[in-house]
């Protein structure tokens, strides 16, 4: 399988390759040349098969001979028996043809645990055939920070090093990060905000002079390919267990980045009949207002109750624009270089395309409370605050009854008290056993000022040999 940008400029790479490239050397992302795809006879043969027997039917052709088959079918078993849940993926019932799919079942309870659990053994595995090492940077406001360490911290071979702002992220969210124990795991607490530490990133994949010259820089965010792949698997094993093929189910998916539903948006390109994908965006609506009037631009950045989808821009949305300009790289090149200068405008043919699978939805802080606590008045069901936004895009889609809405449940409960308390309800959200004594662990970080030369003095100080 080779993998192409979607500005048309950057050499084509294979799956080793592109799981450790960030962008494309032309600022691009990377997407298959050919997907894969299943008829509906293999699907409905889904139905039999566990989530890491799935996960192997799914991943196996993207990766092709760069992991062997074998070694593959152990890494995918041992990623998903991280998950404390049998089904790995469960489904709760919310009410007639309302379905939540916990994807918080993972180490750091939230569903980039998907992802990242196996993007950390993917890597090890590759760098441990190749006796390369490399250092994995990212900027986190709260969960990928997290899952990148857990997903990282048995790999001998990477040296990972997590920015957050410091004192700017939840106590659960930071313990979860500085509790990891393992001399590979650096925690940097910046005086400064997400913003910041998102931007010393970015500078330091720019110009990597700071680092050794054996030690390549990877990328843990969701541009990176790996991630969107893994995130395929649970959209076949969703509605397959609702009944697909044979009956159409839709999705909605509480969307920041545009990663988790892009791999929706997959899975119907490789044969899984989906009636509707729905994007649910908090009041950081930038994909709202361009599935409503066509318009890409940029707003200020409004802080919300669901923080994790708290963006202005959407970065994996330029891999679904390749799709819908008819995957012509120099106009998606052309496009972002205008959206560089301010708002673009997308065309009619390709925003026909989008509506005739997407649909979206912005919901309120108000209207996520509210729905909390509905969901907990009508069956007792507790929703983080991005999946109640999921939750009430469903409910408002306007679908016909028939067809199963399975809302993704991004996170656990537990992890955002301060928006279940918000929303008027006072029981105490206990952390699954697994993190009862978080608050009881020891604590290791680095408070960094807010600057890129004492950011990078200090990574290049603490790599492992
Ligand atoms: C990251 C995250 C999201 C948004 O996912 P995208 O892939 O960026 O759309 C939603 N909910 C939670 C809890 C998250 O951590």
């Amino acid at each position: 399988m080779k993998y192409i940008s979607t500005r048309g400029q950057a050499p084509a790479l294979d799956f080793e390759q592109v799981l450790l490239a960030g962008l494309a050397s032309d600022g691009g992302l990377y997407v298959p040349e050919n997907l894969p795809t299943f008829s509906a006879q293999e699907i409905r043969e889904m139905a039999s098969l566990d989530y890491a027997q799935l996960a192997h039917r799914i991943i196996a052709p993207f990766v092709d001979d760069c992991i062997p088959g074998d070694d593959l079918r152990d890494i995918l078993e041992e990623t998903y028996a991280e998950f404390r849940h049998n089904a790995v993926a469960p489904m709760v019932q919310l009410a007639p043809n309302q379905w939540v799919l916990e994807l918080f079942h993972g180490p750091t309870l939230a569903f980039k645990d998907f992802a990242l659990q196996l993007l950390g053994r993917l890597l090890d595995h590759v760098l441990e055939r190749k006796h390369q090492k490399v250092v994995v940077m990212g900027a986190t406001s709260g969960d990928t920070g997290s899952a990148a360490i857990e997903g990282c911290k048995r790999c001998r071979n990477i040296d990972i090093f997590i920015l957050h702002p410091h004192q700017r992220v939840s106590d659960v969210q930071r313990r979860q990060m500085t509790t990891v124990q393992g001399d590979n795991i650096h925690n940097l607490a910046v005086q400064g905000n997400f913003d910041d530490c998102q931007a010393m990133v970015k500078a330091s994949f720019c110009d990597r002079s700071f680092l050794p010259e054996d030690r390549s820089l990877v990328a843990v965010n969701s541009i990176n390919w790996a991630r969107i792949m893994a995130q395929i698997v649970y959209y076949f094993y969703a509605a397959v267990a609702l009944g697909a093929p044979s009956r159409p189910v839709a999705f909605s998916v509480p969307t920041g980045n545009f990663g988790d539903i892009f791999a929706g948006y997959l899975a119907h390109q490789m044969g899984l009949p989906l009636e509707r994908l729905l994007i649910a965006t908090n009041r950081n609506d930038v994909l709202h207002r361009v599935m409503t009037t066509s318009v890409y631009g940029r707003q200020s950045l409004v802080h919300t109750l669901s923080p994790s989808m708290d963006i202005t821009v959407s970065s994996n949305f330029e891999r679904l624009l390749f799709d819908l300009y008819d995957r012509d790289g120099a106009a998606i090149a052309d496009l972002m270089r205008r959206f560089d200068e301010g708002d673009i405008a997308f065309n009619d043919a390709a925003m026909e395309k989008a509506r005739s699978l997407f649909d979206s939805q912005c919901v309120s802080d108000e209207e996520t409370c509210a729905q909390i606590a509905g969901s907990w008045k009508e069956c007792e069901y507790l929703l983080d605050p991005h999946s109640a936004i999921g939750v009430k895009a469903a409910l408002e889609s306007g679908l016909p009854p028939e067809v199963p809405v399975i809302t993704l449940a991004t996170a656990h409960p537990a992890k955002f008290p301060d928006a279940i308390r918000s929303a008027g309800l006072d029981q105490e959200v206990a952390l699954p056993l697994h993190l009862r004594d978080l608050f009881e662990r020891e604590e290791r970080v680095d408070v960094l000022p807010n600057d890129l030369g004492a950011v990078q003095a200090f990574m290049a100080n603490n790599i492992n040999a």
